[in-house]
């Protein structure tokens, strides 16, 4: 070996490398290449190996000349090796035949299969228990409408355009001036309309929504449960029995309760129904911003208008309507210190909620 003759040589082994890569298949025979052109017993080990025979002066520039051709070769394997994987990879994706639709751990083997058979989500399951305690009180459950006319959500309820109680619910509009309800008292003349007759018990629940900034305990989105009870006679009496049963069914518990005036253009009088914190018996916590009491239902006997839009005569029936904001109630039931649980989808809270 002299320096005219290890250019050719280093040349030639090169142009093997690139021939035998270009006939590989599998990664497999790449590093069948690899082990035949930079193992311990391949040609270019042996030349630097034979640098012990090679005249003194020469053997720098030759020794630099094969180290250098090693270091392309190898270049040139790694590349074919990232070529074959990345290749390999795509082909066992498409035999892999990913369902796009299965839930996220399915293609995943890294996460473990969930085992249990899911849980139901806590608004739901309180709007369940809510609707069975008035079921058996004698209500019939409607579900509201989330999209709604000015009329329903404003004018059938006593509130004219001009009325400045409107300014009370920062609406959102559609483009087409629907208002996505910011109440389920829409669905009370509808209600009216559709049963006609009295004694007439409905209870309606229903997606809210309200122009509102979203932080731990506002949400633009709520639910609400809300009732209508008309008849001859009924009474302020009769409204509070009712919503104190419900109240103690509830909460599993006699409920100390006390009532202070409330305005709601929809009614008259109105009241704002505040049970005694059962979470800590009146003596104050978080729950009733120690306080010791819960504002739990807003209610009031129906507005003689708001009768009439139903087609109800209010020299002869009266009755009464109450609502609720069901995902305080939840909140506070559970424990759940920020709404935006209620909403955000996460597994980890869905399955140790319930
Ligand atoms: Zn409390």
């Amino acid at each position: 070996m002299t320096i005219k003759t290890i250019d050719r040589s280093l040349a030639a082994i090169t142009k093997q490398v690139a021939t035998k890569l270009s006939q590989v298949k599998t990664l497999e025979d790449i590093y069948a290449v690899r082990s035949e052109f930079t193992g311990k017993t391949s040609v270019l080990t042996q030349l630097l190996q034979s640098l012990k025979d090679v005249p003194t002066e020469d053997r720098p520039t030759i020794g630099a000349k094969v180290n250098q051709a090693k270091k392309e070769i190898e270049s040139i394997i790694e590349r074919a090796l990232s070529l074959m994987m990345n290749r390999e990879s795509l082909l066992k994706d498409e035999v892999r035949d990913i369902d796009v639709s299965a839930p996220f751990h399915t293609n995943n083997s890294k996460i473990p299969d969930f085992t249990g058979i899911g849980s139901m989500h806590p608004l739901q399951y309180e709007i369940n228990r809510m609707l069975d305690i008035f079921t058996t009180m004698g209500f019939t459950p409607f579900e509201g409408r989330e999209l709604e006319t000015d009329y329903y959500v404003f004018d059938s309820l006593n509130m004219p355009k001009e009325h400045p109680a409107r300014q009370n619910w920062d609406t959102f509009r559609t483009e087409d001036n629907l208002i996505p309800t910011p109440h389920t008292s829409n669905m009370q003349v509808r209600v009216m309309r559709h049963l006609k007759a009295a004694p007439l018990r409905a209870v309606i629940y229903g997606r809210c929504s309200r122009n509102e900034a979203v932080d731990a305990v506002h949400g633009h989105t709520f639910y609400q449960i809300e009732g209508l009870y008309i008849d001859k006679g009924v009474s302020i009496s009769n409204m509070i029995g009712t919503i104190s049963a419900f109240v103690n069914a509830f909460f599993d518990k006699n409920v100390t309760s006390k009532i202070q005036p409330g305005y709601f253009p929809f009614v008259e009088p109105g009241i704002e129904y505040l049970g005694q914190c059962p979470f800590c018996d009146g003596k104050g916590c978080s729950s009733c911003k120690h306080t010791g009491w819960l504002e739990l239902v807003g209610a009031g006997m129906i507005h003689p208008n708001v009768l009439r839009e139903g087609g109800f005569d209010p020299a002869v029936y009266s009755g009464f309507a109450w609502g609720l904001g069901l995902d305080r109630m939840v909140m506070q039931r559970n424990g759940i210190q920020d709404i935006r649980s209620l909403f955000a989808s996460d597994i980890r809270f869905l399955q140790s909620s319930l």
